[in-house]
């Protein structure tokens, strides 16, 4: 795509948020195509440059099926921002249901494109060092891409291999030895990727971090064949395989190639299967490629901002000035691009091919019976009820609580009033997204009483707060 960026890049939403700043949807009004652009305000955050380039310099050099496709980046004043392909299909936690995971056939699939992505990475002598579902993404065909290179390293070199030293990665999916340190490059993604098998077979992580400290990886290394959650819930299998990745000892972890010819990898599931050989299979709803939630919606609004830019440095000097816009129209150019998504009837002029709409496929989102104040109202009691922190601003409730490894958790709640329909958005800022979902879903089970059941047809609205 990178010189084909024409004219009329508008902002449409925001993605999600990263550590050093949001991440936006851009469409081009003119071909409706789809760029995530991330930002980083480098004044608030002064330590992320170094970071961010050498994110850059990694990124721009991969281009493969499973990996976020880079575009571009530009620097406008202090802040700094990287032209992404668009992940339609949201993150890879979100179809993960939290302590039941998802059906064999599903994790099966997204873990073989992990694995080949992973393969892809390591041919090229890059270490991504920080995966984990919030990092995988789905595109519109619920491809797995992964993305965020932001701790990512070149571990070879003209074939010369160094060890890496550095201690970085999230703690629950980081390998043993990366807390020792120095440590070999492949292992230790391919550690994170037996830990993500985990989280999507059962939809819990086995351990806060893996050191005899701590009791949960203790017992998994002490006893030989553990009988105890989240181990109790995986068929043999699937067993044996995390059995092969976990392995403290990093020359002893299965290898790329030997996951790959895995038995659990080969196997044929079909949608009807419960986990194989597993004595506590729990019942899970079935979640296939157009997996989604009752709602799925979008701040629209009728008259489209048009930004005129004809490359991807005017792209971004458009949005520069437009960032405070969450912009969007009415109708969409693609109507196939919504039809993954949900059964959308419109209820304004029908779809006219030159207007364009691209719906985040998100689950932590719903719609209420209540109105603005009182659903505003009724979130804050509940949040004070749970002595979770919130602070408000413009319906955009921000929480801050603690999560059972005692991590921080922060997550927005915003209230939207979409021509008299009230949509509640959830969306992570902090933490781990299986806590967040996990928070996400007690809510919803809190609200049950004024959520708007089944299909929502009228998700073209105009915001009006
Ligand atoms: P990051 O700054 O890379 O950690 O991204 C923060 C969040 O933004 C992610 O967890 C996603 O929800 C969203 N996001 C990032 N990149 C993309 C993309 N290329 N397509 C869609 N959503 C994205």
């Amino acid at each position: 795509m990178g010189t084909d960026f024409v004219e009329d890049w508008t902002i449409v939403s925001t993605l999600g948020e990263g550590a050093f700043g949001e991440v936006k949807l851009l469409v081009n009004k003119t071909t409706s195509d789809a760029v995530a652009m991330k930002m980083i305000d480098l004044e608030k955050h002064p330590k992320a440059s170094e970071n961010v380039q050498k994110e850059i310099c990694i990124h721009r050099m991969l281009n493969d099926p499973s990996i976020i496709r880079y575009y571009g980046q530009r620097k406008e004043g202090h802040k700094e921002y990287i032209f992404l392909e668009y992940a339609a299909g949201g993150e890879l936690f979100d179809r993960i249901e939290p302590d039941v995971g998802m059906p064999e056939l599903i994790a099966q699939k997204y873990m073989r494109q992990l694995m080949s992505g992973v393969e892809y990475l390591h041919k090229k002598g890059v270490c991504h060092r920080d995966l984990k579902p919030e990092n995988l993404l789905l595109d519109a065909n619920d491809n797995l891409k992964i993305t965020d290179f932001g701790m990512a390293t070149i571990f070879r070199v003209r074939g010369k291999e160094r060890p890496l030293e550095t201690r970085c990665g999230t703690l629950p999916y980081v390998a043993p030895e990366v807390l020792k340190r120095p440590y070999r490059a492949q292992p230790v993604d391919i550690w994170s990727c037996g830990i993500i098998l985990v989280a999507m077979l059962t939809g819990e992580l086995p351990w806060d971090k893996p050191a005899l400290d701590c009791p949960e990886y203790h017992k998994f290394r002490e006893e030989q064949f553990p009988s105890f959650s989240p181990w109790n819930k995986i068929g043999n299998m699937a067993l044996s395989l995390i059995y092969s990745i976990l392995k403290a000892e990093p020359e002893k972890r299965a290898t790329l190639d030997q996951i790959h010819k895995n038995r659990w990898m080969c196997h044929t599931f079909t949608s009807n299967d419960e986990k194989t050989n597993c004595p506590g299979s729990p019942k899970r709803k079935c979640y296939g490629a157009g997996f989604i939630d009752d709602v799925d919606g979008k701040i629209c609004q009728s008259q489209p901002e048009s930004l005129r830019v004809s490359n991807i440095n005017d792209v971004a000097t458009a949005v520069t000035h437009n960032t405070n816009d969450i912009i969007s129209f009415s109708q969409p150019t693609h109507l196939d691009d919504l039809l993954l998504s949900t059964q959308l009837h419109f209820t304004q002029s029908p779809v006219n091919q030159n207007h364009y709409q691209k719906l985040v496929k998100r689950m932590t989102r719903f719609f209420v019976n209540t109105n603005w104040e009182t659903t505003v109202q009724q979130l804050c009691d509940y949040f004070d009820k749970q002595s979770f922190k919130w602070s408000i601003n413009s319906g955009m409730v921000t929480i801050t609580t603690m999560d059972c490894r005692n991590m921080q958790l922060v997550f927005k709640a915003h209230v939207l009033d979409m021509d008299g329909h009230i949509l509640v958005d959830f969306r992570l800022s902090k933490g781990c997204g299986l806590e967040f979902k996990r928070r996400f879903v007690k809510i919803k089970q809190h609200f049950q009483n004024i959520i708007v059941k089944g299909a929502i047809d009228t998700l073209w609205l105009v915001p009006t707060k």
